[in-house]
């Protein structure tokens, strides 16, 4: 980032919501000496990375997953701050336990070594075959990272910077035009290994059968760069942002939607509130789901037709259960393998679930025991599901959750139920009132076409010169490292602009 550009005193900014994306966006505005200002309609600050009590447990109620923990620091360290005195996490030792249905099971340790000998005695690939698959994810994120995730595409500086064009010379490495699960079936001979695989297309809420092979290099994030947990559980990424915008001087304003934003001519100037006030200001970021922001906040601002026809992500549905008792045999994360993983991708595209779901079940009280009592594990358990198009959630509930139960019973050998002490649920509708997410997508767009990244809507407005957007909706797409992607893309952009 450009520190030396600060703004003239009494230049005021809106962040229209606080999820991971505004609270970042926020900081590094107040940083170039804006006065900042998020109005958040909820309560509290986080969006979707929130979290719950139920009974005597304490669950984070949206992502569980943290990786590049280091673009957190970095909002410290632009501060002026030193974020371990801020914010702790530590990595993971076990990345994250698989289970199949044909009792298979794999425990991929952040021990590379340890986890390449598993795959072949219990998977029969042959040495290497991890290795080598990751040294090519490792090759594609160097590469194609640099451009996908970290800078703006519509514009002409991003294209013709050296490093950009030499990466570009070597496109045809990315798998760029074939899907994740072709390039994965090319490189392991056992389903098990590219279900494995396939699985990371559902970091942004994809299908595998139809993203880019350019997701494949989601694993050298999550496993050279590594799997961390926060301490104090995943929330505490929120607070500690929240925090450092304090101490930087923004104000939030909890419990106050913004209805429109203000604008004349090819800019804009402020927003209108609930309650019916007006903030003024020299600049406005999104941080609102996009669809929305178009349909709800510039009804008279043309949409980009294609943006109305953009595949939204996945959704899902999830229970957060306290269990009375502990499974040594799982881990911080666990997965359940469906046997038909791309009839559940077909499933999902009809606003389906599937009859045999993947199940994923995060214990935040493996490694922040104050989650649960003693002796019992806060249980989140989510089934990867469509988005709200009018399904009978309420009918779906109770079937999903006995399916899950029957899972656990065929794998663990275990009636969860007698176990479940307190339940709360999460489903899409319920996400998308919370969150204010059309239909209740978990990650705002999917990458379910090979353009998908290019027709995501860029961070600055074409018209509106001082709008800008962040969060999952925007580029360069959801997921909390991405999330704070789109933070930093808006405060070059803006830089430009000084
Ligand atoms: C169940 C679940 C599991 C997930 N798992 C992972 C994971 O393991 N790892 C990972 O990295 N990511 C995960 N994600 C995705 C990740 O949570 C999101 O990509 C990220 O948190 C989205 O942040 P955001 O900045 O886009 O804002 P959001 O979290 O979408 O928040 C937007 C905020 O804006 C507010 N708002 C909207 N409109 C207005 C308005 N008009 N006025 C005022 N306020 C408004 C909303 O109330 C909300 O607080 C998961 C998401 C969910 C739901």
């Amino acid at each position: 980032m450009s520190k030396t550009k600060t703004v003239e005193e009494g230049k005021k900014a809106v962040v229209i919501g606080s999820g991971v994306a505004g609270l970042a966006v926020a900081v590094r505005l107040a940083v170039r000496g804006f006065e900042v200002v998020v109005f958040e309609k909820n309560d509290r600050a986080g969006g979707k990375l929130t979290e719950l009590q139920a009974g005597n447990y304490r669950f984070d109620a949206g992502p569980s997953l943290f990786t590049m923990p280091q673009w957190v620091d970095e909002l410290f360290e632009i501060a002026g701050e030193k974020p371990q005195e801020h914010f702790r996490y530590n990595r993971l030792p076990v990345v994250c336990k698989y289970f199949w249905q044909n009792g298979k099971k794999l425990e991929v340790s952040a021990d590379l070594g340890k986890t390449d000998e598993s795959v072949v005695e219990e998977f029969g690939e042959k040495p290497g075959a991890l290795k080598n698959y990751l040294q090519k994810s490792r090759r594609k994120y160097e590469l194609a990272g640099e451009i996908f995730l970290k800078r703006p595409l519509n514009r002409l500086k991003t294209w013709s910077d050296k490093k950009v064009i030499r990466a570009l010379g070597h496109l045809g490495r990315y798998d760029l035009f074939k899907s994740l699960h072709k390039t994965n079936r090319s490189h392991f001979k056992s389903p098990e290994m590219v279900q494995l695989f396939d699985r990371y297309a559902t970091y942004n809420g994809s299908d595998p059968h139809r993203c880019s092979g350019m997701f494949s290099m989601i694993p050298h994030i999550e496993l050279h760069e590594g799997a961390y947990a926060p301490e104090g559980g995943m929330y505490a990424i929120t607070e500690a942002i929240y925090q450092l915008g304090r101490k930087l001087g923004v104000r939030y304003v909890f419990g106050e939607e913004v209805v429109e934003i203000i604008h004349e001519k090819n800019r804009v100037k402020g927003v209108e509130l609930k309650s019916g006030e007006r903030e003024l200001a020299d600049m406005v970021v999104s941080n609102m789901d996009v669809q929305l922001t178009y349909e709800k906040l510039l009804p008279e601002v043309k949409m980009p037709r294609f943006r109305k026809y953009e595949e939204r992500s996945s959704s899902g549905f999830i229970f957060y259960w306290g269990i009375s008792r502990n499974f040594p045999q799982l881990d911080v994360h666990n997965i359940f393998f469906s046997r038909d993983y791309r009839g559940e991708f077909e499933a999902i595209s009809r606003g389906e679930f599937s009859d045999d779901p993947t199940i994923y079940v995060n214990i935040t009280s493996k490694y922040n025991p104050k989650d649960a009592p003693e002796g019992c594990e806060n249980w989140f358990v989510m089934v990867n599901g469509p988005n709200d198009s009018g399904q009978n959630w309420d009918e779906l509930r109770a079937e999903l959750r006995k399916k899950v139960i029957e899972r656990i019973k065929s794998v663990l050998n275990v009636d969860l139920e007698k176990y479940i002490e307190c339940e709360e649920i999460l489903d899409p509708v319920r996400l998308a009132s919370k969150t204010l997410s059309a239909d209740g997508a978990l990650y705002g767009s999917s990458s379910n076409s090979m353009m998908a990244a290019f027709l995501r809507q860029s961070n600055k407005h074409g018209r509106l010169k001082n709008l800008y957007f962040c969060g999952g909706s925007a580029h360069p797409g959801g997921g909390i490292p991405l999330c704070l992607s789109s933070a930093r893309i808006v405060d070059e952009l803006l830089a430009e602009d000084l």
